[in-house]
């Protein structure tokens, strides 16, 4: 008798053929590897459909009635055999294209049958293809309906040439599970769990997930597994956290010092908003507590984070510490230097500014006062990780705009103090929704700044096509005439870059003739462009030297032009919902009302129109983040692609956020109660997480 581990082959109406193609094709080696190869949807024959209420195609269904006529029609590829088959509700036609002769010969008319199939539509009326017809009397349960759900599994043409589609895999998994002593499955999860939040036993649920008897014993065998899954995902990310912090000591600021509450009461140009508040409350602590900080702040564009990032390196400083401010992108980190140095000039804080670009003598003059300690703050891009860029005493790094970062970098961050690693805070302005947080960066801290500064006019946004290009050319003109700036976004892909680029040169000349000097000045921006003449032309905008400036995506990242009030996105339809909503971030920096007019052809795909919906609905990055997951699933959400952790068997991040939610806080329940899970009661627990870690693959892509 084969168990759990065996090798496939050994299971009963295996045999070495088709466990050759089981792992080739789905990459199940052993008896274990079946049981988790789930159903992907399940057909119900526990109830029989009224002929009366079946009006949506696609859908499979059981019926029972009588046949009440059989015959051949049409000729050559259109001929066919007809029935029609009446319940106590209604006629219904059955249709077969092949296998004529035999079925005209097996099925008989006057008898009742079990028919099951999948509905089309046709001239308006439902039909069933190629039904499954068993006759009523002759059934298992006498013309009753079955007792199960029948599972249907995913499968392949080789597969299903050995024998194995979804009925062949159906026959294996019960063989399975008829043969698999409960046993060999031991609980996972402590008694105490199963019993406070209700959920079935394992074995229960790993065999009533193949062969469910109803929707409740499905249900609840689902709920349990997708709860095993977060949970465990969950235990394990904030054990490495809570190694992380209990192993690597961090720089303790015991004090909140002059410079701070100088910048406070005298610098601080507005009330902090509630958000801000408690985003620098939880810094403060962790930067308190003599653990080191890794935290993300997530906040939509426009939320103030940079203010958030300033205060905390204030910290650093009243501590003796220095502090760097990391941006993605040149033109970044010259805003950020230039507004930073505007804040805290005037209390005697060293600001400078480092990059590819600082050379000569100004870098070493930079570089010199960052290795004797004088310089407090360096802002920059990339090229503050390099080796040449020493510090006396780097207290914390602050990155702007995660994703661009790798992980290699932050470990150069590391390097930078011989002291020990400087605290860590990263900003972004991509939210995403808070079940791929938890999973994402379930390893760090995170905080999030969900409140916007008071007084923000909310931008209007509309969508326009093709037919209103002169209306759109009307209000740039108003706009422009009011003192205004306008953006207008070209997409820019890679795999059809010279299409694309054709499409915002010739949208670049049409503009010019539209808007022609001397009147009108026009900046182009875009990806094939040298980084000095890209940068020339922001300039020029950011000078209000040119009203209109074109562009693809290069501007989506955090550039701040606050009189540019009007964002035009071309071909709207073919960016991504995050990508819009980046753009759009764009505009609405100033006091003005902004706008966003999103431009698309007549036609859209329906997820197209969704997108477009959405942004035109709402302001709000977090809600717009729920929407792209549903409609994107998690592994194409911006930022996430390389990450093995979002691959589940069952959980899906978009619908499953309470069981998610659930299992974080239960997880962090225990391993505050029991950090190293040394109790009995969560024996269990740390048996499973250590006979998971043996196929640890996709743990060692993370932290
Ligand atoms: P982001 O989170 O996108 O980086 P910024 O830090 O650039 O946002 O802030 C956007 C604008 O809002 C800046 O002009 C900033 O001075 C202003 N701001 C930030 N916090 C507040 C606040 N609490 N009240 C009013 N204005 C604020
Ligand atoms: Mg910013």
């Amino acid at each position: 008798m084969p168990n759990l581990d065996s090798n496939i082959e050994y299971l009963k109406g295996v045999g070495p053929q088709r466990a050759e193609v089981l792992k080739k094709e789905l990459g199940i080696f052993t008896c274990r590897d079946l049981l988790f190869h789930f159903p992907f949807r399940y057909i119900d024959r526990t109830q029989f459909h009224s002929i009366r209420d079946i009006h949506n195609e696609g859908e499979q269904v059981q019926v029972r009635g009588i046949l009440r006529r059989l015959e051949t029609v049409g000729e050559g590829r259109a001929r066919r055999l007809v029935g029609s088959l009446r319940d106590e509700t209604g006629v219904m036609e059955l249709v077969w294209f092949q296998a004529i002769q035999w079925l005209e010969k097996s099925l008989q008319v006057g008898k009742e049958y079990v028919v099951f199939g999948r509905v089309n539509e046709f001239n308006g009326r439902f039909n069933i293809t190629h039904p499954e017809m068993e006759e009523a009397a002759s059934t298992e349960n006498g013309g009753a309906p079955a007792r199960t759900y029948d599972p249907v599994y995913p499968s392949t043409d080789k597969l299903t040439q050995k024998g194995l589609d979804a009925k062949g895999l159906r026959k294996l998994l019960r063989a399975l599970i008829d043969q698999i002593a409960p046993t060999e499955l031991p609980e996972n999860l402590p008694d105490y769990l199963l019993a406070q939040y209700k959920l079935v036993g394992r074995w229960q649920a790993l065999s009533k997930i193949h062969f469910p008897e109803n929707r409740a014993e499905l249900d609840a065998a689902t709920r349990r597994l997708k709860f095993e899954e977060l949970f465990f995902l969950q235990l394990r990310l904030l054990q490495i956290r809570t190694r992380r912090k209990d192993t690597i000591r961090g720089f303790v600021y015991s004090k909140i010092g002059a410079y701070f509450n100088r910048f406070f009461q005298e610098k601080l140009p507005f009330e902090l908003t509630g958000a801000q508040k408690r985003v620098l409350k939880e810094i403060r602590s962790d930067l308190a507590s003599g653990k080191h900080m890794n935290r993300l702040v997530q906040g939509d564009v426009g939320s103030g984070k940079t203010v958030v990032a300033l205060m905390t390196m204030l910290m650093a400083i009243d501590n003796g510490f220095q502090a760097t401010l990391m941006a993605p992108t040149e033109i970044l980190a010259q805003q950020h230097f230039a507004n930073i140095s505007e804040l805290v000039g005037e209390l005697g804080i060293q600001v400078g500014f480092l990059s590819g670009t600082v050379k000569g003598k100004k870098r070493e003059a930079i570089l010199a006062q960052l290795a004797s300690g004088e310089m407090h703050i360096v802002v920059g891009t990339h090229a503050l990780i390099e080796d040449w860029v020493q510090f006396q005493n780097l207290g914390i790094s602050v990155i702007d705009e995660q994703h661009r970062f790798g992980v290699e970098q932050r470990a150069r961050l590391w390097a930078k103090n011989p002291a020990g690693p400087p605290h860590v805070l990263v900003m972004t302005a991509t939210p995403i929704p808070r079940t791929l947080a938890m999973t994402l960066y379930g390893d760090l801290d995170v905080s999030v700044i969900d409140e916007l500064p008071p007084g923000r006019k909310p931008i209007t946004t509309k969508h326009y096509t093709e037919h209103h290009r002169l209306r759109v050319q009307g209000f740039m003109r108003e706009e422009i005439a009011k003192g205004r700036q306008v953006y207008v976004v070209y997409p820019m892909i890679e795999e059809t870059e010279t299409m694309d680029l054709q499409n915002l040169m010739s949208g670049f000349e049409a503009l010019s003739r539209d808007f022609p000097m001397p009147e009108y000045q026009i900046s182009i921006v875009h990806g094939k462009m040298k980084a000095a003449d890209k940068d020339y032309e922001m300039q020029r905008f950011i000078k209000r030297e040119t009203q209109i400036m074109v562009a693809t995506t290069v501007i989506e990242v955090g550039v701040n032009v606050p009189n540019a009030s009007v964002m035009i996105i071309e071909n709207a339809e073919r960016f991504g919902l995050s990508q819009l909503h980046q753009l759009r971030g764009r505009v609405g920096r100033g006091a003005e009302q902004s706008y966003c007019l999103l431009l698309t052809s007549f036609k859209l795909s329906t997820e197209g129109r969704e997108r477009i919906r959405t942004m035109c609905e709402t302001n709000d990055g977090f809600v717009i983040a729920e929407v792209d997951l549903r409609l994107r699933g998690p592994g194409n959400i911006e930022g996430t692609q390389q990450s093995g952790m979002l691959h589940f068997r069952l959980a899906d991040l978009a619908r499953d956020g309470q069981i998610l939610s659930a299992a974080r806080d239960i997880a962090l329940n225990v391993l505050e109660k029991d950090p190293a899970l040394a109790a009995p009661e969560h024996a269990r627990l740390k048996q499973h997480l250590a006979s998971e870690s043996r196929d640890a693959k996709v743990w060692s892509r993370i932290s």
